[in-house]
C-alpha cells in the first residue's frame, strides 16, 4: 500500500468515527423531531453545548477520560465503542472493495452509495433498539439512496435483474400505501400490525438496494440471530421485544461487508 491509499484509507477510517458519533446523536434526537444538522450536540447530564474539541470522535473521549468537560458526568464507553466500530466498518468495506486512488468512478459510486444506505440502516438500527420503533423519515431517506443505487446501476450499465427491480418496487409501494392507510385509522386493531408492516417496508428497502439474491441469504442468516437474541435475552416472565430490524441491520451490514 503506498502512501495516498493509506491517506485515503485513514480519511475513510475517520469519516466512519465521524459518522459512528452522528448516529448516537440521530438516534436520539430523530424520535423526539429534533433537528439533526444543525443544532450543537449537548451533554445530557448538564445540557452544557459542547465545543468544537469534545466533539472530535474517539479522541475527545480518551482526552477525557470518558468524562464530560463541565459536570464530569461519566460518558458511556458505548459511545467510544460505536464510534470505533462505524469506523473500522468504513475501513473494512473499502479494504475489501479494494479501493485505491486509482479505482474506476463506478467503484467509488458504489462505495458511497453503501456507505449512505448503512447510515439508515444503522440509524434505523439504534431507534429499534432503543424504542422498538421503525422510523418513517429514515425509510425515506433509505429509499432515495435506493433509488440513486438503481440509477448508478443502469447509468454504469451493469446487470440488472428487473424482476428483481420490479419486485421489489412492488413489495416497496405496497407497504408504502399500507402504511399511510393505517395512519389515517390509527386504531388499536391496526396499531398491532404496525411494526411487522413497517419490518415489511425495511425489508423491501433492502431488497431494493441488495437485490433478490442477498436480501433471501440475509434472510436465512438472519434466523440463527433470533433465535440467539432470544436465547441470551429472554428472562422468566418478564415481557419479550424483539429487535428485528436491529437484528436484520446486523445481518446486513455483514452482508455488504462480503458483498
Ligand atoms: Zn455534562
Amino acid at each position: 500500500m503506498n502512501v495516498i491509499d493509506l491517506i485515503i484509507y485513514i480519511t475513510i477510517a475517520i469519516s466512519g468515527t465521524v459518522f459512528g458519533s452522528f448516529f448516537t446523536l440521530a438516534v436520539h434526537r430523530i424520535p423526539k423531531h429534533q433537528d439533526i444538522t444543525h443544532e450543537r450536540s449537548y451533554c445530557p447530564k448538564c445540557n452544557h453545548k459542547l465545543q468544537f474539541l469534545d466533539l472530535i470522535p474517539v479522541f475527545s473521549y480518551i482526552f477525557l477520560v470518558g468524562k464530560c468537560r463541565y459536570c464530569k458526568e461519566k460518558i458511556r464507553p458505548r459511545y467510544l465503542i460505536l464510534e470505533l466500530c462505524s469506523g473500522l466498518f468504513f475501513f473494512l468495506l473499502a479494504f475489501h472493495r479494494g479501493l485505491n486512488f486509482f479505482s474506476r468512478v463506478e467503484d467509488w459510486v458504489f462505495f458511497c452509495l453503501a456507505i449512505l444506505f448503512a447510515v439508515c440502516m444503522f440509524i434505523t438500527a439504534g431507534i429499534d433498539k432503543e424504542l422498538h420503533a421503525i422510523n418513517d423519515g429514515v425509510m425515506v431517506y433509505g429509499s432515495v439512496i435506493g433509488v440513486l443505487k438503481l440509477i448508478a446501476l443502469v447509468v454504469f450499465d451493469k446487470n440488472i435483474n428487473y424482476h428483481v427491480l420490479a419486485f421489489s418496487i412492488i413489495v416497496a409501494i405496497w407497504a408504502l400505501v399500507k402504511i399511510i392507510s393505517l395512519k389515517k385509522q390509527n386504531s388499536e386493531e391496526t396499531n398491532k400490525f404496525k411494526y411487522p408492516l413497517k419490518l415489511l417496508r425495511y425489508l423491501s428497502l433492502i431488497g431494493l438496494f441488495f437485490g433478490a439474491i442477498p436480501t433471501a441469504f440475509g434472510l436465512v442468516w438472519l434466523i440463527p440471530f433470533v433465535l440467539g437474541f432470544y436465547a441470551l435475552n429472554k428472562k422468566v416472565g418478564e415481557e419479550f421485544v424483539m429487535p428485528v430490524a436491529f437484528l436484520m441491520t446486523i445481518v446486513y451490514s455483514l452482508v455488504l461487508l462480503i458483498l
